[in-house]
Order: structure tokens, then sequence, then C-alpha cells
């Protein structure tokens, strides 16, 4: 693969020669064609504010941590606001149910009290707490040993037992999760086009990022915010009109569905405001999480292995661009996992510079429930130490990429019809 071409035009703001590369966007630190980029996913009236508060939260969050040196008492004293509010949620879930009992036991020659309490029971069947279930393979033990051999060591290291499952997916990204009965089981999942494109201390850095979740208890948590959020969503679902004025009736019928509908509207009000509050308090307490799995995870790996291992969660374009290739090329020797390792090993320093400018002035983040990049490299830059607990040998590594290499082509083969999927999809929208 060429490299791509370099070239030279002036700011037409300021005037200061830029370099530009083929391919990438041109922009000039006086803020000339810096993208502003939106979080990725969609705004009602309510995200707004969400939104809006998302990057001040984030910056009071970081100045915070970086004032006090330390988080893990502060993280404790901040679950406490979120679990009573998740209690509350709840406990109206329960009264709700009760209600209804109390309807069909005292009221059931009411025809109307009856229809209410099917209404009420029908609600909070929606909402109720659902436990995850695996939806990704496994790691065969015996072909991916040397990788679970490193998921177990830096687990040892962090002093946290050994998850229970070991997943995989074609995601651009890694996580923990709670699954099974009762969310029992701790599973790992690698998305393995990130791992492989991963040097070896980046490797380590993602997996101990991801392990210290567990040694904060995120996923046990996740639990209990999972299913309040749920709830709080089903309830807006069922409750909140489409429209509140129906097109399609005669003017009469249409107003008494309107009528009905404004008070539908009303009433799904009071869902939608304590899923704006449940989400401010989530959103904080989530990403102090984040920052503290950073911090312990960059302690494993080293600072700077921690931060460029960061760096590549802003690539989410380049894996779409790399996945389009492989879909419409013919020369079937070019593999999805090569081309991507290519293409994200040439993205120019300029490119990078931008990302990480697109990260400090608009807050880029992976999620609304991590903080901005820039931030997250910032707090391990200053409080996290130069050399890590874990160095991965190189024989090691050889014998990890072997591991994935052995996969590649059904990688490169899934990732095309997960595409062509995605694409259909689109299409019927
Ligand atoms: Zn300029
Ligand atoms: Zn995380």
């Amino acid at each position: 693969m060429q490299h791509p071409s370099k070239g030279t035009i002036d700011c037409p703001d300021c005037n200061r020669p830029l370099i530009t590369n083929e391919g990438f966007t041109s922009w000039c630190e006086c803020g000339w064609n810096i993208k502003k980029i939106r979080p990725n996913f969609e705004l009602s009236l309510e995200d707004e504010l969400i939104y809006h508060s998302f990057k001040n939260q984030s910056e009071t969050l970081m100045n915070e941590i970086l004032s006090s040196q330390s988080i893990h008492k502060k993280i404790q004293s901040k679950h406490f606001l979120l679990y009573s509010f998740s209690f509350l949620v709840m406990a109206l879930n329960i009264s709700l149910i009760t209600f209804s009992f109390y309807l069909l036991v005292f009221h059931y020659t009411n025809v109307l009290a009856i229809l209410l309490s099917i209404v009420l029971l029908f609600i909070c069947w929606q909402g109720r707490i659902r436990f995850q279930q695996i939806d990704s393979p496994f790691l065969p033990r015996d072909e991916f040993s040397n990788t679970i051999q490193l998921i177990n060591d830096i687990a040892k290291q962090l002093n946290v037992a050994k998850p229970d499952y070991y997943l995989y997916d074609l995601d651009f990204n890694a996580a923990v999760m709670r699954c099974g009965t009762f969310n029992s089981k701790r599973a790992i999942i690698v998305g393995l086009p990130l791992f492989y494109v991963l040097n070896p201390q980046e490797k380590v850095a993602l997996i101990s990022h991801e392990l210290a979740h567990f040694s904060n208890n995120d996923p046990k948590r996740s639990i209990i915010i999972g299913s309040v959020y749920h709830s709080l969503i089903t309830w807006l679902d069922i409750l909140q009109p489409e429209c509140l004025w129906p097109s399609h009736q005669p003017a009469i019928e249409a107003f008494f569905e309107f009528l009905g509908n404004i008070c539908l509207y009303l009433i799904s009000r009071i869902p939608s405001s304590l899923l704006v509050i449940f989400h401010l308090l989530n959103q904080q307490d989530s990403q102090r999480s984040e920052y503290y799995a950073d911090l312990l995870g960059a302690t494993i790996s080293g600072k700077e292995a921690f931060n460029t291992m960061l760096q590549n969660f802003e690539y989410d374009h380049i894996v779409e661009l790399c996945t389009q290739r492989i879909t419409v090329q013919k020369d079937l020797s070019i593999n999805f996992l090569n081309l991507l390792t290519t293409m994200i090993s040439e993205v120019p320093a300029r490119e990078k510079k931008r990302l990480i400018t697109v990260s400090e002035r608009f807050g880029l983040a992976i999620d609304e429930s991590h903080p901005p990049t820039f931030f997250r490299q910032k707090v391990v830059d200053k409080l996290a130490p130069s050399q890590g607990q874990y160095t991965l040998s190189s024989e090691t590594h050889s014998k990890i990429q072997r591991e994935i290499e052995a996969m590649k082509d059904r990688i490169h083969f899934l990732k095309i019809d997960e595409y062509k999927e995605q694409l259909m999809l689109q299409s019927s929208w």
C-alpha cells in the first residue's frame, strides 16, 4: 500500500502554511475546519441537556481527580446517590404491581379497574430486570492458550479472580460483563480486530483496564443500573405517544385521540424526567469508574503504552473504511486484519493531532459513559507510573498474534457479512 501523499495549503483563516495528507481532513490550530463531532447517539430534547453537561462534567471530574491524587474514596461516596435513586425507581415498580393486585382483588367487579390493573402489570412486566446472556463465541482454550494465559497473568497482578468466560467478537473494542443465571459469571470479551493491531504493552494496557473494572465491582453495579435504565426506557416507550395530533382520523375522533395523547404525554414526562436525572447521576459515576480503571490498568502496563492504546479508540472511521474496502475489492489476497494494521500504522501524525484536538475542544469520547479520550490520557499521564508491573515478552506476543492469525479468514468473511447486513438494515429504514 502506498503511503498517503503529502501537500501544503495556506489556512483560509490565518494564512499559516499547513501540511495536508491525502484522504485525511486538512485543519488548522487556529480552529479552521476542526470538525465538531457529536457523540454517537441520538439526541432528543432531554439528550441535549445530557450532552451539554457531558464535557463540563468530565472536565470538572478530571480536575478534581488531578488535584486529589486519588479517586478511590470519592468513587465510593458517589455511589450512594445513584443507588438511592435506583432503589426509588425499583420501589415505584413494586408499588405499581401492588396497586394492580389491590385493584384486581378489591375492585374485580369494576371493568375499568381491571383494565387499569392489566395495563399496569403489563408495563411492570415489560420493565422487569433482565439478566445478560452470552451472545459472543468463546475463545477455545487450546487454540487461544497464550491469550488466555495473558488475561490470567494480568488478573493475578491486579489481584482479581480469573474470568469464568473468555469471549471474543469482531468489534474494535473490549469489555467485561456479568452474565448467566443471576449474572453470577464474570466474562471478558476481546474484540479481536483491536487486540490484533495493538503492540505488546498496549495489549497489556487493554486487558488491564478491562479487568480493573472487576476490581472496582463495576460489572456488578451495572446489573442494577442496567435494569433501572431498562424500566425507565420501557415506561417511556409505552407511554409517550408518537405524535399528538393523529392526521389519519376524521376531525372529531382525532380531537378525542388528541386529548388522550396529551394526557399520555404528560404522564410520560415522569419517566422521562427520572431518566434524565438518573442519566446525569450515572454519567458521572461511570466516568469516575473509567478514570479509576485507567489508573489501575496503567500501573500494570505503564502510562505510555496505556495512552497510545487509548488513541486507537479514535480510529472507528478507519475501521469502517477498511471494512468498506474489503467488501468491495476483488483481490482476495487482501485480508481485513492485514489491511487494518497497515491503515492504522499509516495514520499521519497530523491526523493523530487533529483527533486529540477534537477530543480536547469538543469532548470526543468512545461513548457517553466514558470521559473524553484527551482527559483520560491527561489523568494517566499525570498520575500513573512510567514503568508498568507487567511486561509481555515479544516471544509470547508473537504466539498471541499467531493464535489470532489462525482465525484471519473467518474474521475477514464475518466482517464482510456484518457490514452487508448493516447496509441492508440501513436501506430498509
Ligand atoms: Zn489557521
Ligand atoms: Zn472501561
